[in-house]
């Protein structure tokens, strides 16, 4: 299973807290996008199961529901 992770950027204030409680993750340089060893695009991404408890971290951190998260499971992984 892996989480895949979606940034709301028309709500994102470019803070940040998702980097400083995630930073294998997110990276913030005027807007927040996520590492590039897990992107999708520059606002999605997904990240292995075992790095979970650092995507909650950042979610929980956000102070504007600028990330949604989600697991999925491995037969919808393309
Ligand atoms: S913590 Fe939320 S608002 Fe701040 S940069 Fe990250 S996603 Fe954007």
């Amino acid at each position: 299973m892996s989480v895949e992770i979606t940034i709301r950027p028309h709500v994102c204030g470019g803070c940040p807290h998702c980097e400083a409680a995630a930073p294998e993750v997110f990276k913030v340089r005027g807007v927040v996008t996520i590492d590039g060893r897990f992107a999708l695009s520059s606002t999605r991404g997904r990240v292995p199961l075992d790095m979970a408890d650092a995507v909650i971290r950042a979610f929980k951190a956000c102070p504007r529901g600028g990330i949604s998260v989600r697991v999925v499971p491995p037969w919808l992984v393309k």
